[in-house]
């Protein structure tokens, strides 16, 4: 009788591990997969020339933290602009943003950067306990495409641990533990930080060595974030910012402008308005994909922005924006950041005499009324 209990504890325990193992390997070729994707971005005719960021810091070099500056260098001289898309991987119109330009968009006059994985470790993994998708899919006329949904941070296994507090290099500004891997946190950079300082330590070097004017950094919050359809601009960017806000809300796109606060450290608006010369805005659209409010989690969130919850929400007065059941599709958070970029440009000349003529980016209307494969190789 005894050895029969034995035997089938034996038996329960061998099937325990083999279903373990079974789980590990399948979840470990997954997780594999998706650190290794290699995201398709196939550049248009205004892409000139292309480095990697580590040219600013070669310790960057190698490791998923290095990422691709695509360069559009117009045919006369003129004011530069540097557009980081992906600082936060799972905020997709700001990547979708960088990408349009640098597929879509030649340059006349002046020369644009475009970073569109800011953060490229951020885009190797997402958020435990999210349930985001993996990817999502756009239709273009070179088929269907695929792109990554990200984490908002740098992945652990290129970055670990966490310390308890986060501190600021330079300010000392104590943040949570897990800011540490924000790379929206760790302006302007430390070169013999870790992973997350060095990228933004490039960025800055970047932006210093090129003399850029104007720095674009794209990203997107949940309905309920007061800071949203918004931009945020530095004091010294302060007039451009505004004078391109109204250019938008001429077009009838409703957007906010936010003063950087000047206490809180680390982020681009910040940081490379104080420790560079270039005049950086960031800008915010709507996505309800990563609100705290959000029902199913899905690809078809991510592009419609659609959620019976948010419904609910705005209905009570507990959104920022206006929201009714058709979503703030991608489209229209595409056509935000796109509308914004051309007006500072715009606004640029006015200001300082100089034009940053990009060429093809689409209307607010094309893009809202559209669909944004069409701006897509
Ligand atoms: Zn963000």
């Amino acid at each position: 009788m005894l050895e029969k209990i034995r035997a089938q504890k034996t038996l329960i325990s061998v099937l325990c591990l083999v279903v373990t193992l079974a789980i590990t390997v399948t979840a470990g070729i997954d997780f594999y997969q998706f650190r290794n994707y290699q995201e398709v971005i196939i550049p248009g005719e205004g892409v000139t020339g292309s480095f990697m960021l580590s040219e600013y810091l070669p310790a960057l070099e190698g490791t998923y933290g290095d990422t691709m500056v695509y360069v559009m260098e117009g045919k006369t001289e003129g004011p530069s602009m540097l557009v980081l898309g992906g600082t936060h991987p799972n905020e997709p119109s700001g990547h979708m943003a960088a990408i349009t330009l640098v597929e879509h968009c030649t340059v006349d006059a002046g020369t644009l950067y475009v970073i569109p994985r800011a953060n490229n470790s951020a885009f190797t993994h997402n958020d435990a306990q999210e349930a985001s998708p993996h990817f999502y899919h756009i239709q273009t006329a070179s088929g269907t495409r695929e792109f990554i949904f990200g984490s908002r941070a740098t992945n652990p296994l290129d970055q670990w641990p966490d310390p308890d507090v986060y501190t600021h290099q330079p300010s000392g500004q104590s943040l949570s533990g897990s800011e540490t891997r924000n790379l929206n946190r760790g302006y302007p950079g430390v070169a013999d930080g870790n992973m997350t300082e060095r990228a933004c330590y490039a960025i800055t070097e970047l932006i210093k060595d090129k003399e850029i004017d104007m720095t674009v950094d794209l990203h997107e919050s949940s309905p309920e974030y007061p800071t949203i359809n918004a931009m945020v601009a530095h004091e010294s960017a302060m007039e451009l910012a505004s004078n391109a806000l109204l250019d938008m809300m001429l077009d009838g796109v409703q957007i906010s402008l936010e003063p950087s606060p000047s206490t809180l450290h680390g982020l681009t608006h910040r940081e490379l308005g104080d420790f560079t010369d270039t005049l950086p805005v960031l800008m915010e659209t709507a996505n309800p994909s990563h609100g705290r409010l959000r029902g199913a989690t899905n690809e078809e969130l991510v592009l419609t922005g659609k959620d019976p919850y948010y419904l609910k929400a705005a209905e009570n007065g507990y959104v920022w924006v206006p929201y009714d059941e058709t979503g703030v599709s991608i489209e229209e958070r595409v056509a935000r950041h796109l509308t914004g970029i051309h007006y500072l440009c715009e606004e640029y000349g006015t200001l300082y005499g100089k034009t940053l003529s990009i060429v093809g980016i689409p209307s607010y209307d094309e893009l809202f009324n559209g669909s944004l494969g069409d701006y897509l190789n």
